[in-house]
């Protein structure tokens, strides 16, 4: 059902472009061929959607269970061999047991509703590309849209018209106010699909930038939790240390210091309020392997090289 609510977005905002906007295409600043574009970009953004929608994420099966655990090994921090009480197989490092989908998925990131599969191993490249694409088809869409409108104020003559009719100074901020309501009163439609396409674009935006960085750094959507829970958990362990060395130090001090004159106020103050050192926590992605051989990952996935299928459990 998932697609239900893709196609009902794409098709009804392309379909009101084309029946309110393709009227003014070719137009001053914009030409003809961009009807047609049109349409190969939003059918290139329905292929991507299909191919992440309805493609394996990368099942763990008995099967190419060996092969996958040979291919991410565990790293002993966030990840450390475990069988799936589910599926009754190990659990290779980065894979997860999805419970929607009821299989576990290898280099899991995260199931997706609105796709209705879960992004894994094998799907994460259509993933990506699908939010890439969809974000440059709004941004591709609210920039024809605002030339669209500047075209029509150019061949309308709408400043000339608004300066000379009503003795508005050629200036912004004298302009603006009065372009503004010409283009609301007439152009009402464009100005809120560009809006539309644009509040689209800076979402979409958002997501692409924290994908790209989870590409980049070789990291999981779910990954990224299980540091995050793992470097608070350092911290706080560390913390702990550095302050139980603090008092063990403080105390040792104050027994060697009894026999001695007492310590001005001022001293006892500095000491007390002295910082305990804590071990900054680091944290140790094993499956970084820099940035070209990260994006190379999600483009070409472990499981479909040669190398994959000669892998053995050991
Ligand atoms: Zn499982
Ligand atoms: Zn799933």
């Amino acid at each position: 059902m998932s697609w239900v609510f893709y196609v009902a977005i794409i098709g009804v905002t392309y379909f009101i472009i084309v029946q309110t906007s393709f009227e003014y295409i070719p137009g001053y600043y914009v030409s003809g061929w961009h009807r047609y574009f049109s349409i190969v970009a939003v059918a290139v953004g329905a292929i991507l959607f299909v191919l992440t929608s309805f493609s394996d994420p990368g099942t763990v099966t008995a099967e190419n269970v060996s092969q996958y655990v040979s291919a991410y090994p565990y790293d002993n921090i966030i990840f450390v061999e475990k069988e799936c009480s589910t599926c009754k197989i190990t659990r290779p490092a980065r894979a997860k047991h999805c419970r929607i989908c009821d299989k576990c998925v290898a280099r899991f990131d995260h199931h997706c509703g609105w796709m209705n599969n879960c992004i894994g191993e094998k799907n994460t490249r259509y993933f990506v590309a699908f939010l890439v694409w969809h974000f440059l088809i709004c941004v591709y869409g609210a920039v024809i849209l605002g030339f669209i409108l500047a075209g029509e104020l150019k061949e309308r003559k709408v400043i000339y018209i608004l300066t000379a009719y009503y003795g508005i100074d050629n200036s912004f901020l004298g302009l603006f106010p009065h372009v503004a309501q010409w283009l609301l009163a007439v152009h009402n439609t464009q100005i809120l699909l560009s809006v539309f396409l644009a509040i689209l674009a800076l979402l979409l935006g958002g997501f692409c930038a924290y994908h790209t960085h989870l590409c980049l750094t070789n990291t999981t959507t779910n990954e990224s939790f299980k540091w995050q829970d793992y470097m608070m958990w350092m911290k706080k362990e560390n913390e702990a240390k550095a302050n139980a060395a603090a008092l063990k130090a403080s105390m040792d001090s104050s027994n060697s210091e009894a026999h001695k004159a007492p310590p001005s106020k001022w001293k006892a103050f500095f000491v007390r309020s002295r910082r305990p050192s804590v071990e900054p926590v680091v944290k140790n992605n094993i499956y970084d392997r820099g940035m070209i051989r990260n994006m190379c990952e999600v483009i070409v996935p472990l499981s479909e090289r040669k190398s994959f299928s000669c892998r053995k459990s050991d």
